[in-house]
């Protein structure tokens, strides 16, 4: 007997015309997940195999819940196609926990194999009934066990674990991530991540009045998401110069509707140069003042790229729970200081107008700011071991 883990694609099933799009880079992300373990893949056109050859099985499962794409992980015994390897395999499941109930499910996919299901189904709970204390139960079983007959073995399991599911990261090509130190930029990328959108991150900082410490806080935090990806890079955006302008000549209250402003300008910039079609961040409607409905419009007026905000709708206690699930969560709290909470106004406003925002970016000239800032920006791409570094296919 040999055990060996079933993947199966679930959602992308229905997507028939770019399945081989789908399967191919679900197979390249796993095997970057994996890249740790000695495993052997096979894959068909509805299944995937993994086999794992280092005897490390219950760590590649953990490894293989945190990819995307991936909605169900099943433990399979495979033995040879004959009555007394599946009675043996069968009898071993059944006797594996406390169970009451159970039920046989066979399926005969190979037609060469001279007994038909419902009468294997028959034989095979025959021979369970005579050797254990275990009932029938076709309607409600406390395990159900599948057999499967196919031309290279008989597979039998029981229960399936859940996959991460959504959609293979990078099958919806790159966002890029406005990654702060707080705790919901990090939640909105996993998000991301998780529909399928591979991620470039963007950071802001105003150093001297933030600290390096405050950089690396964020590139650990990348380092988190990257678990899921393998691609991230972070961009570091000098933002020294355009927030002291900020603070020289909006008024007190503007202050972080105009530098957000600029902050969108600066992302859609960078997004187009580095070939990412959509702008994701982790705002979350009525959060702080520059997350109000009106500060949003207001701010979201300086793009037309696509802002998706993950988290807007959640409340901030679900965006923690999430954080302390993607491990995110101790490094977010860490105190380091923000560029948007250093100097923060006592009253920023809560229903900014378009108008006032227009009337004070008047007063300096921020577009030669905003080119040095792109210009400048410093990418950090090799923090980890990278994807596209490893021969994977
Ligand atoms: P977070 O917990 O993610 O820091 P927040 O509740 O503190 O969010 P804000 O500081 O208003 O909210 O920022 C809203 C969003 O703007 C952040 O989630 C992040 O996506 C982006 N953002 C804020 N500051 C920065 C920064 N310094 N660099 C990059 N993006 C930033
Ligand atoms: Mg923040």
């Amino acid at each position: 007997m040999k055990q060996l883990i079933m993947i199966k694609y679930g959602e992308l099933t229905t997507k028939k015309a770019n399945r081989n799009v789908f399967v191919n880079l679900l197979t390249k992300n796993i095997k970057y997940m994996l890249r740790n373990f000695e495993v052997r893949i096979h894959k068909d056109r509805v299944r995937m195999y993994i086999e794992v050859l280092d005897g490390k099985f219950d760590e590649v499962v953990e490894e293989l819940k945190k990819v995307f794409g991936l909605h169900g992980i099943v433990i399979v015994n495979q033995v040879q196609t004959n009555n007394d390897s599946i009675k043996e395999v069968v009898l071993k499941l059944v006797n594996e926990s406390n169970y009451h109930t159970f039920k046989i499910e066979t399926k005969r996919a190979d037609k060469t194999f001279p007994i038909p299901s419902m009468e294997f189904n028959r034989l095979i709970g025959g021979h369970v009934l005579k050797n254990t204390n275990l009932k029938v139960d076709v309607h409600d079983p406390d395990v159900m066990i599948h057999i499967e007959i196919r031309q290279e073995g008989t597979f039998v399991y029981t229960s399936e674990i859940r996959g991460a599911g959504g959609y293979p990261v990078g099958i919806q090509g790159k966002g890029l991530l406005m990654l702060s130190g707080g705790i919901d930029s990090p939640v909105a990328g996993y998000l991301a991540l998780k529909r399928g959108v591979d991620l470039e991150c963007l950071y802001f900082e105003s150093l001297p009045h933030t600290s390096i410490e405050a950089r690396n806080k964020v590139i650990e935090l990348a380092k988190i998401i990257n678990r899921y990806s393998g691609n991230i890079k972070v961009h570091v955006a000098s933002f020294t110069k355009i927030q002291e302008a900020i603070y020289k000549t909006a008024d007190d209250t503007y202050i972080i509707t105009i530098m957000r402003r600029m902050m969108y300008r600066i992302a859609e910039k960078l997004a187009k140069k580095r070939n990412c079609k959509i702008i994701i961040n982790g705002e979350s409607i009525g959060q702080v003042a520059s997350q109000t409905l009106d500060s949003m419009a207001v701010i979201n007026q300086v793009t037309n790229m696509p802002v998706i905000r993950p988290v807007a709708c959640m409340d901030k206690l679900e965006i923690i729970d999430l954080s302390k699930k993607i491990d995110a969560y101790e490094t977010s709290i860490l105190p380091f200081e923000d560029c948007c909470t250093i100097f923060l106004p006592k009253h920023p406003v809560i229903h900014p107008t378009l108008d006032k925002c227009i009337e004070m970016e008047s007063r300096f000239d921020y577009e030669p700011l905003i080119e040095e800032c792109v210009d400048t920006i410093l990418t950090i791409s090799n923090f980890e071991e990278q994807k596209e570094y490893l021969d994977l296919l």
